[in-house]
This record gives C-alpha cells, structure tokens and sequence, in this order.
C-alpha cells in the first residue's frame, strides 16, 4: 500500500502517519523527521536546512527531490509506504510522479487531512514535541508521560514562524490538492475531516484507505 497523507501543518499528518505505520507494518517516511535528524547530526545538509526550516521555509526542490529518492529505493518500501511531508510543491510532486513511475510503486491513495486555518494556529503555536519519538502535545505541557523526558519546541512551532508555514503552505502546497484530483480518473484523493480525536481521525483514514475496521466513525 502506497500512501501520500496531505495537508497543511498541524493537521495531523504525523500522528497518522504513524499509527498507520504500526497497523501495516510498512514505514512512515516524513521528510521533516528526516531533515531534523540531519540538524541533529549537524551534517552539511543539515546546516543548510536549519535556518529555513527555523523560518517555516521550503528546503529547496532539487535537495527534497535527491532525498526521497535515496529513500524510496531502500529495501523496506518493498510493501508499501506512507509519505508525510513531501512533495509540498508541484515541482516536487512531478518528479516524484517520474520516480514513482520508475520504481513501479504508484500512489495507492492520497489521503487529504482537511483542517481550517485557525484551528491550525491554534495546534501549531507552542506545541510541545518529545524529542524521543517527535510525539506532540498541546501548549504548556512539560514532561512526555510516556518517556518521562522534557519536551521542546520546535523552533518552527514559534508562533512568529508559524504564520509563515502556513502562508506558505497556502501558495506552495495547496496547489498540488488539484494536481492529484485530476489524476487517477479523480479517484486517488480521499478528503478526511481532521477535526475531532485521534482515534475517530484514524477511523476516517481507515476507511479512506479502505481498511475500514468496522467500527463506526460516523
Ligand atoms: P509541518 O508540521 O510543517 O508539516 P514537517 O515536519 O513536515 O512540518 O516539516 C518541517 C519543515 O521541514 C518544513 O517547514 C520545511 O522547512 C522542511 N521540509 C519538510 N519537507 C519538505 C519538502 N518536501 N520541501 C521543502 N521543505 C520541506
């Protein structure tokens, strides 16, 4: 199963994005997971990366393109996979068309997390994340309950950064919402109400994936 979860910041992706990973055993690959960890490390990619990441900046394509790819190829997609963070424009998004093309692992399903503006503000400003697992919890949160560690900011969840990723999101990355409903015969994109709890957003996806588990999501 090949996935693409869409949409903007604070809509959810990645807590998707992982409890999909665990229900289908195949990996979750977020290109902002990816970058972080080059900051981490400090790598020349990395130092590149920080100050635009900082700022709720887009990482050039022709950078986000050669690291996908490095990572699509590698072993563990050979089941599927579930991409969270790219493409994010439509550059992006047609040379991943190719690649996909190339490998012979098209998209299975597009799924869109909808969420409005100002609820996203109000996710993103002050977030909290666990640096143990990237976990997020609401403002004003200090210890991950599950790690006992402190958690941090993301240095694009301070709210003067915020409003920047979600402009840019609006003028990069909405467009590609149009690219992928007119492919596939119109069928590929399923649009998921990401307002309400984890577990009914991850019942939407379900059987927006077509794995529905029977319970009701109504
Ligand atoms: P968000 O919560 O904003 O969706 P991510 O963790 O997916 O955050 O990404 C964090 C940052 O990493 C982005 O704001 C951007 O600077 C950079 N980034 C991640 N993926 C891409 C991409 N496909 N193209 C360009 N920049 C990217």
């Amino acid at each position: 199963m090949n996935l693409l979860l869409y949409g903007p910041p604070g809509s959810g992706k990645g807590t998707q994005a992982a409890m999909l990973e665990e229900r289908f055993e195949i990996p979750h690959i977020s290109t902002g997971d990816i970058l972080r960890a080059e900051v981490k490390a400090g790598t020349p990619l990395g130092k590149e990366a920080q100050p635009i990441m900082s700022r709720g900046d887009y990482v050039p394509d022709e950078i986000m393109v050669g690291i996908i790819r490095n990572r699509l190829v590698e072993k563990d997609t050979g089941r599927g996979f579930i991409l969270d963070g790219f493409p994010r424009t439509i550059p992006q998004a047609e040379a991943l068309d190719a690649l996909l093309t190339e490998i012979g692992k098209p998209f299975d399903r597009v799924v869109y997390l909808r969420v409005e503006t100002p609820e996203l503000v109000k996710r993103l400003a002050g977030r909290m994340t666990c640096p143990v697992d990237q976990k997020t919890f609401p403002p004003g949160t200090g210890l991950c309950p599950e790690h006992r560690v402190p958690l941090e900011q993301r240095p694009d969840d301070r709210p003067e950064a915020v409003q920047n990723r979600i402009e840019v999101y609006l003028a990069k990355t909405l467009p590609l919402l149009d690219y992928y409903r007119t492919m596939g015969g119109g069928q590929l994109v399923s649009e998921v109400e990401g307002a309400g709890t984890i577990d009914e957003i991850h019942s939407r996806v379900l059987k927006a994936v077509g794995r529905g588990t029977g319970v009701s999501n109504s």
